[in-house]
């Protein structure tokens, strides 16, 4: 069993690596995919003219503001674009591939922050109307179902919260828990880049193996985006998923690559 978790950046072409799923699958390997957003929402909003907008905490974390209208393009993006084109992609390799969302079946649930502090200004404001927060329960029955009758589950966001509405939800992690929840030995964080650099954007000075007591220097490197990587692969290892491979997807055949072993490896 491998949770694929597969990223929305720009350079990664879906038809590499469902066919690289496709040959994985045929050769009896049980595959879960998961993917975020991020991209296609920011794209979607600028031509809806709902101008992306992202928040600061005072600790120095960025995220997305997520008010009514963007939790709409945020799914209509996660759901409509990003799901649609990889089951297209896998289907045409002749997988059997189902799209469904962390809404479905209750499958992830989650905490919304009901109150989040973010820096306007200069001054610490208190957002109150914002939709996200993160997984911290995945039930995995209809995941299992689908593997058992040969079917492949490509999970979207938004997750589920306590009061049943949808939220944004940081895929990466996401899929962290997913991995937990499966018992699954492997979790692949895929993107457009070689894994985690110890100088980025310098793609030679690839970091190729974190042990579990050096993770703290490994989040000390990641910026960014990269940050939440680094702290999926820390959630996954401390709730028993064996190994965690950042991995490029920009490669021919991504997946089986950071299989392999390709990229960074957390253990
Ligand atoms: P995706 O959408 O593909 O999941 P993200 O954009 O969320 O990926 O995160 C990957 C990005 O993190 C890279 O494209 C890069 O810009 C950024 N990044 C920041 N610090 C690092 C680092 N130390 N090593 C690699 N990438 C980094």
């Amino acid at each position: 069993m491998i949770v694929v978790k597969i990223g929305g950046a720009a350079g990664i072409s879906h038809d590499a690596l469902c066919a690289d799923a496709a040959a994985l699958i045929a050769r009896g390997l049980r595959l879960v995919l998961v993917h975020g957003g991020s991209d296609a929402t920011t794209t979607l909003a600028r031509q809806l003219a709902h101008e992306p907008q992202f928040i600061t905490s005072p600790s120095g974390h960025t995220s997305r503001r997520t008010d009514p209208r963007t939790l709409e393009i945020f799914q209509m993006a996660c759901r409509g674009i990003v799901n649609q084109s990889l089951v297209l992609a896998l289907v045409r390799q002749g997988v059997r591939a189902v799209g469904i969302s962390g809404v479905d079946a209750s499958l992830w649930r989650g905490t919304r922050k009901a109150a989040i502090r973010a820096i306007v200004d200069g001054r610490t404001r208190l957002i109150r109307d914002d939709y996200s927060g993160t997984v911290d329960h995945v039930d995995p029955t209809l995941i299992n179902t689908l593997l058992d009758a040969g079917f492949t589950p490509v999970i979207s966001p938004p997750a589920l919260s306590e009061a049943r509405e949808p939220i944004n939800v940081d895929a990466d992690r996401a899929a962290a828990r997913t991995a937990a929840a499966l018992d699954a030995e492997n979790l692949l964080l895929l993107s457009n880049i070689p894994g985690l650099l110890r100088a980025f954007p310098d793609e030679s000075s690839l970091i190729q193996s974190v042990p579990i007591e050096r993770l703290d220097e490994a989040e000390s490197l990641a910026q960014g985006r990269m940050k939440n990587k680094v702290l999926a692969a820390r959630e996954a290892l401390l709730a028993g998923v064996r190994r965690v491979v950042i991995g490029d997807a920009r490669a021919d055949t991504p997946i089986s690559r950071a299989f392999e072993g390709a990229g960074t490896v957390f253990a």
